[in-house]
């Protein structure tokens, strides 16, 4: 006999869903008041790029880094929406363990850790890695300031937040996909041949050693 249960499950999924989808929707569109973050491996190749040119400055890679961080951000991007009010700087809610926190710590961890492996594959060498290490940390740091920020509001934090918005743009390509996406591309190709017609690089290294071994 059907008792109905399948039905009614399926019925409160639905509106789960439903319901989910229409918070996602409503996180969309919250009004964008701070610094949103440009993505993360974004700012760890920039990074890389530049540390690559201090290598034996682990320092002046951190400083260059942590300042590139603010130059990029001034530059019109897209970012992708982060669905925890905990995780959102603009709302610094108290950390709710859920399902939003979850996945936005697997998407924003991605991102991440795809920046830092990028950045070692194509940057790192046995002379630079502590330089490398310390751009691709100095460039991602304000953004962990920017979260700490909402969370303890007071010095230093308070006045880098303030830097922050200040240099953060105004401009959202967020619905311009192709384009959010090919500029981010270009700024790293750009800096990356800055970097590598400067300092050169494991891969430019590899590659003109191998050309050197096949010329007679
Ligand atoms: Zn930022």
């Amino acid at each position: 006999m059907d008792t109905g249960f399948p039905k009614e499950n399926a019925t409160n999924q639905k509106s789960r869903a439903l319901s989910d989808s229409l918070e996602a929707e409503n996180a969309l569109v919250q009004p964008d008041h701070g610094a949103g973050t440009m993505i993360l491996s974004t700012h760890a190749l920039v990074g890389a790029a530049l540390a690559n040119m201090f290598p034996a400055h682990p320092v002046a890679a951190f400083a260059v880094g942590f300042a590139s961080h603010f130059a990029l951000d001034a530059i019109p991007h897209a970012d992708y929406p982060i669905r925890s009010a905990s995780l959102d700087p603009k709302i610094g809610a108290p950390l709710q363990f859920d399902r939003a926190l979850l996945q936005d710590a697997i998407t924003i961890g991605a991102d991440g850790l795809l920046g830092v492996a990028l950045a070692f594959v194509f940057f790192a060498s046995a002379q630079n890695q502590w330089a490398i290490l310390l751009g691709v940390f100095g460039a991602v740091l304000p953004d962990a300031f920017q979260f700490l920020h909402a969370r303890f509001p007071r010095e230093p934090l308070r006045t880098l937040q303030r830097l922050h918005r200040w240099a953060h743009t105004d401009v959202e390509i967020k619905e311009r996909v192709v384009l959010a996406i090919a500029s981010q591309v270009l700024i790293v190709l750009a800096f990356g041949a800055v970097s590598f017609g400067v300092q050169g690089g494991r891969f430019f290294s590899a590659a003109s050693a191998a050309a050197a071994a096949f010329t007679p």
